[in-house]
């Protein structure tokens, strides 16, 4: 027997993401940077994610450099035309429960855990945590299990707090003293109020369906064997204290984007990151940000889930147009309620678009926010469009549309000063004296912010840095899992 073939096989993580585009992008930087630090990986995603990577990205080839990386896919229940966004996204949730958990497990029974003649059974799983079922399935095996909730630290927080805040009677919330402070999220008195709260809590009855999942599966955190999630200390430490003291073994390694960004660009073999899009990204913007000034430019996108009324439209198009300042729009193919809308466009919003505005279906984010002709982002607060706006430095106007978006915009406005937090309004005028204070009249104080902000994160990537040193950390007790 030579050497080679007797040497151990590496630990072998399953990575398992929800299948909508933010978290398949973390979890595959996660992925990405879990085979830098020569594990084996199974990265198993819902086939319609895994179709539209297909479609859309280079993910494969990008993966084929790693011989320890493999995808698998299965089925989310939902036909192929459904939505996956907007109001139906919590149709998702129940699917998963009775059609990918039946299927998750009997696919890691039938192939034992994954096994094959080069890779060990799946020695750790890394999921979301919710819905439990891959969880439940890693506690009853034996399994290490790792959760990764992707959204932020401080949503993830309130969450945790759900009992808490529903004995206080703060929630439901009922629509009720939306300005009220909350009590009840522990190092967040002085600033959180009711409408701020994660949108789970906007409901009239304590049992309803997605406040109770997100509650109880939120409360099994302490269950598994670590935390990870994609923030960095100088960004939530306050927030991530809190979490410790309930589950003690706390990675913070992001943004990971950054990190991947950072470690790929470290090794002469890896010369570039990967696009992980669900759509087609459209260059001709970034083109277009060329011939723009310097922070000349509104970048304006919602991500990919949030949909918009028509109403809606107009509001956020009149107060771009109106704004007087350049902006680059994502509108995405599926979100407006309604496919009429090109025929009712005023002349005054064609005007004025084809003077200072570009339009594209999906763009490449990550390039368009790096971009020096970008001075502010119009964001709906997703937890990646922040992350990746703080790394670029670039101050943001938030519209949060549903779930943690609504308490990552108030740290954005209220804790990390970083920009504004238009929640709860749409109107044209907000909208137009928002991005002028944001471009103009307070440019420089968020410009100051945004700077030191972005600071923070990419030396929170860099050698010896907290992220970095966590993620370190992260890879070694995943190995000494197999000692
Ligand atoms: N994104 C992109 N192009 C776009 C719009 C969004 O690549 O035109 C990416 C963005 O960079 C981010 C992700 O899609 O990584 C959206 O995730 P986020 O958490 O911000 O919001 P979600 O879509 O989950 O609401």
């Amino acid at each position: 027997m030579d050497h080679q073939s007797a040497a151990p096989l590496p630990p072998h993580v399953l990575v398992f993401p929800l299948p909508f585009q933010g978290h398949v992008n973390s979890m595959l930087k996660l992925a990405d940077l879990l085979c830098l630090g020569n594990l084996h990986v199974t990265m198993l995603v819902s086939e319609y994610s895994h179709s539209r990577l297909l479609r859309h990205t280079r993910v494969h080839s990008h993966f084929a450099r790693y011989p320890g990386f493999c995808f698998r896919t299965i089925p989310d229940g939902l036909p192929e035309d459904h939505p996956r966004a907007g109001e139906r996204i919590m149709e998702v949730f129940p699917s998963l429960v009775s059609v990918t958990g039946p299927l998750f497990r009997e696919m890691m029974i039938d192939t034992d855990c994954l096994a094959t003649q080069t890779r060990r059974p799946v020695t750790c799983i890394i999921t979301e945590g919710v819905p439990s079922f891959a969880g439940d399935f890693a506690i009853e095996r034996g399994i290490p299990l790792i959760y990764f909730r992707t959204a932020s630290a401080c949503s993830f927080w309130a969450y945790f707090c759900i009992p808490e805040l529903t004995e206080a009677d703060e929630i439901p919330l009922k629509g009720n003293g939306m300005d009220l402070l909350v009590k009840s999220v522990p190092g967040m008195e002085d600033f959180l109020r009711r409408r701020d709260l994660p949108s789970f809590c906007r409901v009239d009855e304590v049992n309803n369906e997605s406040l109770q999942l997100i509650k109880i599966e939120t409360r099994k955190t302490p269950r598994a064997h670590a935390l990870i999630k994609n923030t960095f200390d100088e960004l939530e430490g306050p927030v991530l204290s809190q979490i410790r003291a309930h589950c003690p073994n706390l990675f913070s390694i992001g943004p990971l984007h950054a990190h991947l960004k950072a470690k790929l660009a470290a090794d002469p073999k890896f010369s570039s990151t990967h696009s992980s899009s669900f759509w087609e990204e459209d260059r001709s913007c970034v083109t277009w940000l060329d011939s723009q000034q310097s922070k000349s430019v509104v970048y304006v996108s919602f991500g990919s889930i949030t949909i918009v009324t028509k109403d809606q439209l107009m509001e956020f198009w009149y107060g771009l147009v109106n704004c007087g300042h350049r902006f680059l729009w994502v509108m995405r193919p599926d979100c407006v309620v309604g496919k009429d809308v090109e025929t009712q466009i005023p002349v005054e919003l064609v005007e004025g678009t084809r003077e200072r505005g570009y339009m594209v279906d999906w763009a490449p984010q990550e390039d368009v926010l790096a971009h020096p002709a970008v001075g502010g982002f119009l964001t709906h607060s997703g937890w990646n469009s922040i992350l990746e706006s703080i790394v670029s430095g670039v101050p943001m106007i938030c519209w949060p549309y549903f779930a943690d978006q609504m308490i990552n915009s108030r740290f954005v406005s209220e804790v990390w000063k970083l920009g504004f937090d238009m929640k709860d309004t749409c109107d044209r005028v907000i909208i137009e004296k928002m991005i002028r204070d944001l471009m103009d009249v307070k440019k420089d104080e968020f410009q100051e912010r945004a700077n030191l902000m972005a600071k923070l994160a990419k030396r929170a990537v860099s050698e010896g840095g907290s992220s970095y040193c966590n993620l370190d950390r992260l890879i070694k007790y995943i190995k000494s899992m197999i000692e």
